[in-house]
């Protein structure tokens, strides 16, 4: 297990899937094998999932109850956990399932197949449109829609009273889709992004909670040298990094192995706090965590895994020994065995 200098050691979980009568098995998961393994965060990627009350024409597919979410917040404030709900709130709106399903529409880089999530698939004039763009690797909010925030801020606003949230993750994530709209199309990407973030961090603050985002739009390429534009801004975002609040907390993500992960010291250098997100590959993960440690001027909150992998599978794993289904499975759990849990607690764990 990595011995981590920070105080905060996190895993990116996605929400557990009610029709797959999965909700006990990872509240069990949590309590066995994520409690004795130091973890004291989890950003439960949840998006549209949830039975909304105000705005059900918005609910997700598969949606968590009230009762399912009560149920994991006991147990993780049992074992002083603290529970985030994590709501896409700008890009990856859209997408398709994994095989077999996780609960979650992911990205697809051929863009044949693209179901909408919740909230355009309910108001799909939210979308922000793409123009002549080849592809599009998942649908994205317009930041200037005038109607948006009535509906978003009340969906979000039920989302993190029912998981009694103090913080909330808000994806942002490989948003390639701005300043499209006849509204957004003279205003400068950063403007619009860092206006954006503001407004949604203005208003979660004024309500007690912490504002988290995966933090690629704010990273330059050229300056990082993180090669394609997922993982750093070609989209000319990346400015919006001198105008967003101090108060929000970049998830820098990372997942493959490079010499020097500029990211780290670029949010050092702009006095923003981070958290350091790896993925499945043990090596790469390892190179991050260890630069990031090597970097660290007291801006690093926190170790932040990251799955994207069904949590039920892995509950049923650690707690069964289910045999792995999904393709990516068996790196995941090598990198979560090597690096993230105690050994004390990988028994059942056989990776093929
Ligand atoms: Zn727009």
């Amino acid at each position: 297990m990595y011995q981590i200098p920070w105080k905060t050691k996190g895993i990116v979980l996605t929400a557990p899937q009610p029709y797959k009568k999965e909700v006990s098995d990872v509240a069990e998961f949590i309590e066995k094998i994520l409690v004795p393994s130091g973890v004291n965060l989890i950003v439960l990627q949840t998006r549209y999932r949830y039975r909304f009350q105000r705005h059900p024409e918005c609910m997700g597919y598969d949606p968590l109850s009230l009762e399912d979410v009560q149920l994991l917040l006991t147990v993780c404030r049992r074992n002083g956990i603290r529970l985030v709900p994590k709501m896409n709130l700008f890009s990856h709106q859209s997408g398709i399932h994994n095989t077999p399903s996780d609960g979650i529409l992911h990205g697809l880089a051929s863009g044949s197949l693209d179901f909408p999530d919740g909230l355009l698939r309910a108001y799909p004039m939210f979308s922000e449109p793409y123009g002549d763009m080849e592809f599009v690797y998942s649908k994205h909010l317009c930041p200037t829609h005038p109607l948006l925030p009535s509906i978003l801020f009340d969906q979000a606003d039920e989302l993190t009273d029912a998981f009694e949230a103090d913080g909330i993750h808000i994806g942002c994530d490989e948003a390639f889709l701005i300043g499209m709209c006849e509204r957004c199309r003279r205003t400068p990407p950063h403007i619009l992004f860092a206006d954006y973030i503001n407004m949604l961090s203005g208003h979660f603050a004024s309500r007690g909670i912490e504002t988290m985002l995966w933090a690629d739009r704010l990273l330059s390429r050229e300056s990082t040298g993180y090669p394609g534009r997922y993982e750093a801004s070609a989209n000319g975002t990346e400015k919006a990094i001198d105008l967003i609040s101090k108060d929000v907390l970049c998830c820098d993500w990372h997942y493959e192995k490079y010499d020097a992960y500029r990211s780290v010291d670029v949010f050092a250098d702009h006095g923003l706090r981070m958290m350091v997100s790896p993925w499945k590959n043990l090596e790469n993960a390892k190179a991050f965590l260890d630069y990031a440690a090597a970097h660290d001027r007291g801006h690093i909150e926190g170790y932040l895994q990251t799955t994207w992998c069904s949590s039920g599978e892995l509950a049923r794993h650690y707690l069964y020994g289910a045999p792995l289904e999904w393709h990516n499975m068996p790196e995941i759990v090598r990198t979560l065995n090597e690096l993230f849990l105690s050994p004390d607690v990988i028994g059942k764990s056989i990776v093929p």
